[in-house]
């Protein structure tokens, strides 16, 4: 087990970052952080409001559907909104089908609609070496996004998409039961919690969706072309991986 205080060198070692931003490291850890980085993720759009409505049962008359399995054979058929006309193919999700943690993109880019998985790529490699770096691997977690088919020219998905899609999000989530969940990116996290909040007013303390703890955190490609950022990722994952930690050593305890 790596220690706190070489957690953060091997880390950011780990992710490339040669000179590390100066980050607190006290129990308040993530309180000051939307702060200092406010300026730094301001909104270069306006967000969109995904509301959190009802999802209806996925196509095809499938109510019966709850194994993560048939959940993903339904998924690659469907055709419920404008994202199936242009997609290769429906980008489910990889990983573990119980995970301790789930991991939520917004969508699926050119590469991952190629390869059919979700991070690949630059920014895949990249969160590959961050889950590395608290010697998980996309064989212990999972990682999926919110929709499931690549927007056109890899634009944010549109409200209409996400709703559609959220079927499966929700079927999806319902076979996984995760335990810790973190929402990558600003798309993800307004689409879990329900908000057209900044990232960086989402990001820094802990939220809960579905009874589930959720924290947020950058997406990797945001980190690809803010590389300064990454020291700040260091923070989230260690949070993450905290909490992961107590919720095992209490189950653990509790057998
Ligand atoms: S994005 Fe979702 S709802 Fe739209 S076609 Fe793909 S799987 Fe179906």
């Amino acid at each position: 087990m790596i220690d706190n205080g070489d957690f953060q060198a091997y880390y950011l070692r780990r992710i490339g970052v040669v000179t590390p931003l100066t980050v607190p490291t006290t129990k308040k850890i993530l309180e000051p952080v939307a702060e200092v980085i406010a300026a730094d993720i301001s909104a270069h759009e306006p967000a969109p409001v995904y509301s959190e409505t009802p999802s209806e049962t996925p196509s095809g008359g499938s109510e019966s559907i709850t194994g993560l399995e048939q959940v993903r054979q339904a998924a690659l058929q469907c055709r419920d909104c404008s994202l199936a006309e242009s997609r290769t193919q429906v980008v489910f999700g990889v990983g573990s089908e119980c995970p301790d943690v789930l991991f939520i993109g917004e969508a699926p880019g050119e590469q991952e609609d190629q390869v059919g998985e979700p991070f690949v790529g630059k920014a895949g490699k990249l969160l590959d070496q961050m889950l590395a770096s608290l010697n998980w691997s996309r064989n212990n977690v999972y990682i999926m996004n919110v929709v499931k088919c690549r927007p056109p020219a890899n634009r944010n998905p549109l409200v209409e998409e996400v709703q559609a899609c959220s079927r499966w999000f929700d079927a999806q989530w319902a076979a996984l039961q995760p335990k810790l969940v973190c929402l990558l990116g600003k798309v993800a996290a307004q689409r879990v919690l329900g908000s057209d909040a900044s990232l960086a007013s989402l990001r820094g303390h802990w939220h809960e969706y579905r009874g589930v703890p959720v924290l947020v955190s950058y997406h990797p490609a945001y980190l690809l072309r803010s590389p300064t950022q990454k020291a700040r990722s260091w923070q989230d994952f260690r949070v993450l991986a905290g909490r992961c930690r107590a919720l095992q050593a209490a189950e653990a305890s509790s057998r």
